[in-house]
């Protein structure tokens, strides 16, 4: 492997997917900050093909794909006269992330997400995972493919990679309660009759951070920390009851352990997914990035309470699923990919949201009463398959 050590030596080599979304971008800040460190293997995007032409210029990657068959035409022109070879559609991003590198990011969104997670772990010796719903639709067969080739799994969310950090060298047996902070979202303060009259525009006005749609809808429903808890209970050998959730609306503090002695590591810094992301990318050194340096005089003063699941229930459905295992999980992975897509068009209301997941379960658990964990992409694309039918049909049927 071509790591950057202390002494200069060779360039780690990266391959970004969903190098256009938001994750993405944060990433090739730093690479841009740093190019003595880093080498752009290949890069993927969805349908921005206008980003993907740009940044593709600025990195000379040797592999770009776009997922969009549509605009290949458009992408080989953006390119002409590169030494960059492209293509477009889903094995072309299967392509991408199985061309050897020292590390990928994985930022796609979704369940979309998963296999090329999947596909990198037979490439990549280092996977700095973004795409948490990889985890909550098939975390264990992520772990352990992931622990058999002998891959380092390090997590570029915020709150587990503040967790990852806090554990550094740390029994697992001296761990009491690893705690998750949650910002609360856009309606913390609302009044659930106001939440629930509540659109998309409201919803996508995150308080701290800066992120994508489907994550910043998550963040709203605390949806997102439900799939955290699912994605904390993959990474960390913990039981499902250790795992912790709490609300901090300044975003200061993002991940603290608790350990059986009293003590509270935490990791604490300005909202920014520049830092966790260049946590991963420079593992183990650490390099500089310009997200502003925190300054707690002028923070002046950190809250805390607890979730509310009554106005947030998405957060109490993600819990039932954990407790059900990988089945369960996967299909309010896919129920909520549906309802988050129709929220922001404007075909459901924000309590339709979790509406439609809590029934997607309760049709999945008959369905797939007999299965024990998914074992195979196949068969987490077929409960997802099934889930994001049921949801759709269950919408219909209500419309
Ligand atoms: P964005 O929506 O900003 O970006 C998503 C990326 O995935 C884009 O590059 C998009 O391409 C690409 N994409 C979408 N659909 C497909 C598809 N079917 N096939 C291939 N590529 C696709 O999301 P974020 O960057 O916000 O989030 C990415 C992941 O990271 C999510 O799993 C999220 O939960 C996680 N995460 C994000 C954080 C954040 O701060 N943003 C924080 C922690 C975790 P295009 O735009 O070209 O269509």
């Amino acid at each position: 492997m071509t790591i950057n050590s202390d002494t200069g030596q060779g360039k780690r080599k990266i391959t970004i997917l969903g190098a256009t979304g938001s994750i993405g971008e944060s990433t090739i800040d730093i690479i841009l900050s740093h190019p003595e460190l880093y080498q752009v293997v290949a890069l993927t995007g969805g349908r921005n093909v206008k980003r993907l032409i740009e940044i593709s210029k600025k990195l000379n990657p040797t592999f770009v794909a776009l997922a969009d068959e549509s605009s290949l035409d458009d992408l080989k022109e953006g390119l002409s006269g590169l030494k960059i070879e492209c293509d477009a559609g889903p094995e072309a991003i299967l392509r991408a992330a199985s061309l050897p590198c020292d590390m990928t990011i994985s930022a796609i969104v979704g369940f979309a997400g998963l296999e090329p997670t999947l596909k990198a772990l037979d490439a990549c010796s280092i996977l700095a995972l973004a795409n948490k719903e990889s985890l909550v639709c098939a975390g264990e067969l992520v772990t352990k493919k992931a622990a058999a080739n002998s891959v380092t799994l390090l997590p570029m969310d915020s709150e587990h990679n503040a967790i990852y950090q806090a554990l550094n060298g740390e029994k697992i047996a001296h761990v009491e309660k690893v705690i998750l902070t949650a910002s609360g979202g856009p309606f913390r303060a609302w009044e659930k009759n106001k939440i629930a009259a509540a659109t998309a525009q409201d919803a996508l006005k995150h308080p701290n951070w800066s992120m994508g749609a489907k994550i910043t809808i998550d963040s709203a429903t605390l949806m997102n920390k439900g799939l955290e808890i699912i994605e904390a209970h993959h990474l960390f050998p913990v039981k499902p009851d250790q795992l912790d959730v709490i609300v901090h609306p300044q975003s200061i503090i993002h991940g603290m352990v608790a350990f059986i002695d009293g003590a509270v590591l935490a990791e604490l810094g300005t909202p920014d997914m520049r830092t966790p992301i260049a946590h991963c990318m420079a593992h183990p050194n650490r390099v500089s990035t310009s997200v502003k340096p925190l300054n707690l005089a002028e923070i002046g003063t950190l809250t805390f309470e607890k979730p509310d699941t009554e106005k947030f229930p998405m957060l109490k459905l993600a819990l039932q699923a954990l407790r059900e295992g990988d089945v369960a999980t996967n299909l309010l992975n896919a129920a909520n990919e549906v309802a988050v897509e129709g929220f922001l068009k404007g075909h459901f209301g924000f309590y339709d949201m979790s509406t439609l997941v809590e029934r997607t379960l309760e049709k999945g658990a008959r369905q797939f009463c007999n299965s024990r964990g998914i074992h195979s992409f196949e068969q987490a694309n077929e409960i997802d398959t099934f889930a994001r039918k049921t949801a759709l049909n269950l919408f219909k049927s209500a419309a």
